[in-house]
């Protein structure tokens, strides 16, 4: 089953990955799709909070049937996630999932929006999720939303009236929804939003229920419809030879880092919507209802309509360009029509159709896929008319150029023009990153004062080319930002966007150096070169108490894109201790202190984050009796890589490999995370490991869930796993057991061990077992009952049991100390006799 889905996958991700990286062009189907729409002003902001949480169906169907203006809202870029398909994590994989989001609306036909919103990880109630964001500035981030997207129609995905049902995420994302419904039109609530854009009412907010949110299909039947409204999302699309259905399931499909690769379905299918407030509706009225979405809506409409309509009802799929006349009519009227939203959005719609219906073909490539600032870079310019109509380039400008290039040549029916320009990055060019991660963010919000920038997915390109045209007579200005076109021999031609670098930037080979005693150790730093001829020096910035060696080392890279790469030595203090270390790279006086992230995917285009170049160098105190751990691989943590920073021999045993005789050499063996929920020979192996107890071994156990255990018995002892978790990485963590041998030896346990912990504490733990075990720890969230299936250990033969569901995995990469410590003692139980090792 994995391997089927995995196939289905790439098939997606391949077939997909065209649209991802190349310019968009139109067929005659698309165009027709196109105008069709162009004759709706109906618009519906669909609501959530994460990247995944969107259904779909619903909002293909709303942008494709129903052909309004339709957007998704996640509230958080899903940071707080985890990654199959590569490394990434926090805001790297937030990059990855903003541009899954808007693959998955290229498949769909919406348009995406973003707040402000951090996503920290999972939070069991919405009272700590608003606690933990900002509540006043995502508010302020939904109303913005809804000034400027200017929707009729809200639908929340989730429920505001059931918190703690669900992610308080979700459950945050529709109250705020349903808060902001009411201020939205109100001048007095965020009135420096009303410098830039003007009070909006929508006209009602529904909740896309289902049965899940019921509990079971047959309680879903028995509820009561009389507020509910549904559609049939399983329309086919004879335009796209596909069922709405099926276009919503490749659009989830590209929420490849989450595993959503998933089955298309065809055929009748309802959706259901519940009415929550807003202008009263009778039942199977259309939601609409009210609302006028002709152009009759706006001033001056009237007559764009009958241009447009006309264009729709006789639409010419043999010669689209046969409606260039028409279509620049109703371009010119729409020009002067009053209202400014319309007229942006339609203006927008009507271009993009008349540059598909010309064949135009404008594109703008640069010899190098980046440049740093006042470096020089050479410009492809194409210019192709295939259309019979009267096209001339009067001129186009260069963002990097304060005047415009005066060309007036008529653009003759299919013979293409070809102009080259050299350019300067302009000295204090912004770089190609992600604005929201521009300044530091806290753990609830990202740091985005701009207002034009909030809520945007993207930071608007920075270099592009307006090519300045007479179409038939009429002036049309065309934007195209600058791409990098290339040609790799296995995949063929390939598009990037192009973008602006530092001249040069460093990065560290780990993020987290851990001492466990004083010796030093030598930390290798890469710098890479923005542009030709980089000569300079890197030192190392580092926390009082340390010592780096030498204080600086030459840089000379002659290739741009190159690197060379330079070894420090660090010494560490005599007592524990932590701080970060950062490599400072000096060229012609200037101070680089950054780290140039590449994200290359098919499915999305190929992205660049600059973040600040820094490692965590972690000083610990602590003391390990036993040397060899075997290590038994789960879903996957850097278990192994952390022990072996404190010095640990750790090998990986593979399930086949679990055997008596090999046991019997290691002093503890650990268990990756979840690996009795995948690892299907454990079902035979069990055996030998509760055997390696009784005879005098260490079995650690790492959390499982609680689901789709793979043995029939996973202690010695009676052991009962629930869904009980601490979300609060700072909740206070109680000492149940203050003599118990394993919170004193070797490393005496404090509450100090329980600082600086990230994300949570722990999930899954057991909430039922049997008297053999102890429980040492307890903990929880607000509001919750005290739990104390963290760490639990039992005597067990001659050898120590010890489930825990703290979390170690995040701990360990994040370089957390009193998490080393506590490891090193469960490594260590009953080694009492075994002498301290040094390595
Ligand atoms: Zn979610």
């Amino acid at each position: 089953m994995y391997q089927l889905r995995l196939c289905l996958l790439l098939l997606v991700s391949t077939f997909f990955s065209l649209q991802a990286q190349q310019p968009k062009t139109y067929n005659s189907s698309e165009i027709y799709e196109a105008v069709q729409k162009l004759n709706v002003l109906g618009s519906v902001l669909y609501i959530a909070a994460h990247p995944d949480d969107e259904n779909t169906r619903l909002i293909s169907y709303m942008s494709n049937e129903v052909k309004a203006r339709t957007a998704y809202l996640s509230l958080t870029r899903g940071d707080g996630g985890q990654n199959l398909i590569g490394p990434e994590i926090r805001e790297l994989l937030g990059v990855i999932r903003t541009q899954e989001l808007l693959a998955a609306r290229r498949v769909d036909g919406g348009e995406q929006r973003f707040s402000r919103a951090n996503d920290f990880g999972y939070s069991k109630h919405p009272d700590e999720t608003l606690e933990i964001w900002n509540k006043n500035e995502v508010l302020a981030d939904v109303v913005w939303a809804i000034r400027t997207f200017k929707p009729d129609i809200i639908i929340n995905r989730f429920d505001h009236r059931s918190p703690g049902k669900t992610h308080g995420h979700h459950t945050a994302s529709a109250m705020l929804s349903m808060e902001a419904f009411d201020l939205a039109n109100d001048a007095t609530k965020y009135p420096s939003q009303l410098e830039l854009t003007k009070t909006w009412q929508p006209k009602r907010v529904f909740f896309n229920t289902s049965w899940w949110f019921y509990g079971s299909q047959e309680k879903f039947e028995k509820a009561n419809k009389t507020n509910m409204h549904s559609f049939d999302i399983g329309v086919y699309y004879p335009s796209k030879g596909m069922s709405n259905n099926e276009v919503a399931a490749i659009a989830s499909s590209q929420h490849l880092c989450q595993g959503f690769g998933r089955l298309s379905q065809r055929g009748s299918q309802q959706e259901y919507i519940e009415f929550l407030k807003g202008d009263p509706l009778k039942k199977n009225e259309d939601i609409f209802s009210g609302i006028d979405v002709t152009w009759n809506r706006v001033e001056g409409g009237k007559a764009i309509e009958a241009i447009l309509k006309t264009v729709e009802n006789n639409f010419n799929f043999k010669n689209p360009e046969t409606h260039l006349q028409q279509l620049l009519e109703a371009y010119k009227l729409l020009q002067n029509i009053k209202d400014e939203h319309w007229k942006t959005v339609k203006t927008k719609e009507l271009k993009t159709i008349i540059e598909a219906c010309a064949g135009l073909y404008l594109e703008v490539s640069a010899k190098s896929p980046n440049a740093a600032p006042n470096s020089q870079v050479t410009l492809d310019m194409e210019v192709l008319n295939r259309s019979k109509a009267n096209i001339d380039l009067v001129s186009y400008n260069l963002s990097t150029m304060n005047n415009g290039i005066s060309k007036n040549m008529n653009l003759s029916s299919n013979q293409k023009l070809n102009f080259e320009e050299s350019i300067t990055i302009p000295n204090n060019s912004a770089y190609t990153t992600p604005y929201w991660l521009n300044k530091k963010s806290t753990l609830g919000m990202y740091n985005v004062k701009d207002q034009n920038l909030i809520g945007l997915p993207e930071t608007p390109r920075a270099v592009f080319v307006d090519f300045n045209l007479l179409i038939e007579g009429t002036p049309i200005s065309i934007k195209k930002p600058v791409v990098y076109r290339y040609s790799k021999p296995d995949k063929g031609e390939l598009y990037r966007p192009f973008e602006i670098i530092p001249v040069v930037s460093a990065s560290i080979s780990d993020k987290v150096f851990i001492f466990e005693n004083d010796e030093q150790k030598e930390i290798e730093i890469t710098v890479k070169a923005g542009k030709n001829n980089i000569d300079g020096y890197v030192q190392m910035a580092y926390p009082q108490g340390w010592e780096v060696f030498p204080e600086k080392q030459k840089i000379e890279i002659v290739n741009k894109g190159d690197i060379q790469k330079v070894v420090f030595t660090i010494i560490p203090p005599k007592n524990q201790s932590e701080g970060l270390i950062t490599p400072m790279v000096n060229v012609n006086g200037e101070f680089y202190t950054d780290e140039l992230i590449e994200i290359d995917y098919a499915h999305i285009p190929f992205q660049t984050v600059l973040m600040p170049s820094e490692s965590k160098v972690v000083r610990l105190n602590i003391e390990k009796r036993g040397n060899n751990i075997g290590y038994i691989e789960g879903a996957g943590d850097v278990v192994p890589e952390s022990l072996r920073q404190i010095g640990y021999t750790v090998t990986t045993i593979k399930p086949e490999q679990i055997s008596p005789e090999n046991l019997s050499n290691f002093d503890a063996i650990v268990m990756g995370i979840r690996a009795y929920n995948i690892v299907e020979e454990l079902k035979f192996k069990q055996k030998f490991l509760l055997d390696y107890v009784k005879e005098g071994g260490n079995l650690i156990v790492q959390y499982n869930t609680n689901r789709g255990i793979k043995v029939d018995q996973l202690a010695p002892f009676d052991l009962q796993l629930s869904r009980d978790r601490v979300t609060n990485e700072n909740a206070a963590v109680k000492i149940l057991e203050p003599n118990h041998p394993i919170l004193n030896f070797p490393n005496k346990i404090t509450d100090k061990d329980f600082e600086g912990w990230v994300q949570e504490r722990g999930l899954y733990f057991p909430n039922k077992w049997s008297k053999e075990f102890t429980p040492l720890l307890a903990s929880n969230d607000k509001g919750e009952g005290s739990k104390k299936g963290s760490l639990l250990v039992a005597k067990y033969g001659k050898g120590n049991y010890i489930y825990t569901g703290l979390s170690f995995f995040r701990e360990f990469p994040a370089g957390v100390s009193g998490a080393y410590r506590i490891f090193a003692n469960l490594l260590s139980a009953e080694k009492a006799d075994k002498p301290s090792f040094k390595n």
